[in-house]
């Protein structure tokens, strides 16, 4: 089983992925936590070039190979062996991070990322993805007021973004929309979570789904 978490910058993936991890430890249920870009000591070496904030000339086709590349270092290593032996896999961003940020932030071809992704995934799909949606607005301003992860550094000044987070609002208004278009497109896998709510009711709302879904 695989399950993807996915939204814009702050808008609570990573903490809710967490929250899901511990009711599957609780349940004794046998699960793999990875993240994207990264996941693997290869993807975290292409991680860090992709975010790193003196990268300004990365231009916007070797950013899409670049994700691309990640993300196939960590399907081959992590994602399908973990399936394989019968674990749920959570995965904090996949492929629909960069058809929002690549393709609807930049403006880059839908089809063409699909078709990268496809190449570089061998065609492997989430089973369910929970999309947590917020605005750039909320999802800012948690940033900026973010404990910390250690990459992104534990104080609070704007200088902690990375490369991508520091983009205008529009390019993060833009990205939210690819997100909301992505799942009226795909209303059989992706639960849509209203993010604006505090984080014990974005949870409820998720383990419902996920209770659901493991009966179906
Ligand atoms: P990123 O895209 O940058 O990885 P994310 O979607 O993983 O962000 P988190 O890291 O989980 O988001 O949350 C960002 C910040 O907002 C953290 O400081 C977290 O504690 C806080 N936060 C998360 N969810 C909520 C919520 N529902 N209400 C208020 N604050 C929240
Ligand atoms: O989720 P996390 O904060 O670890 O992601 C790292 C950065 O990569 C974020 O700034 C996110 O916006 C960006 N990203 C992106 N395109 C993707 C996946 C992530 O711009 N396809
Ligand atoms: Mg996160």
């Amino acid at each position: 089983l695989f399950i993807t978490f996915e939204g814009p910058d702050g808008s609570g993936k990573t903490t809710q992925i967490h929250r899901l991890a511990e009711e599957l430890e609780n349940r004794h249920l046998p699960y793999l936590l990875t993240r994207e870009p990264g996941g693997t000591e290869i993807g975290d070496t292409i991680r860090s070039i992709i975010l790193n904030p003196d990268h300004s000339e990365l231009a916007d086709k070797t950013e899409i190979l670049l994700y691309a590349a990640s993300r196939s270092q960590h399907v081959s290593e992590k994602i399908l062996p973990a399936v394989r032996e019968g674990k749920i896999v959570l995965c904090d961003r996949f492929v629909d991070a960069s058809i929002a940020y690549q393709g609807y932030g930049l403006g880059q071809p839908i089809e063409t990322i699909k078709q990268i992704n496809h190449f570089a995934t061998g065609g492997i799909t989430p089973d369910r993805t929970y999309m947590i949606d917020v605005s750039p607005e909320t999802g800012r301003s948690r940033m900026k007021s973010r404990s910390g992860s250690p990459e992104k550094g534990a104080t609070s000044s704007a200088s902690d973004l990375d490369r991508i987070e520091r983009r205008a609002l529009a390019y993060h208004q833009q990205v939210r929309k690819g997100f909301l278009a992505i799942y009226e497109e795909n209303k059989s896998r992706v639960c849509l979570v209203n993010g604006e709510q505090d984080n014990g009711q974005v949870f409820s709302d998720i383990i419902e789904d996920f209770r659901h879904f493991m009966k179906q």
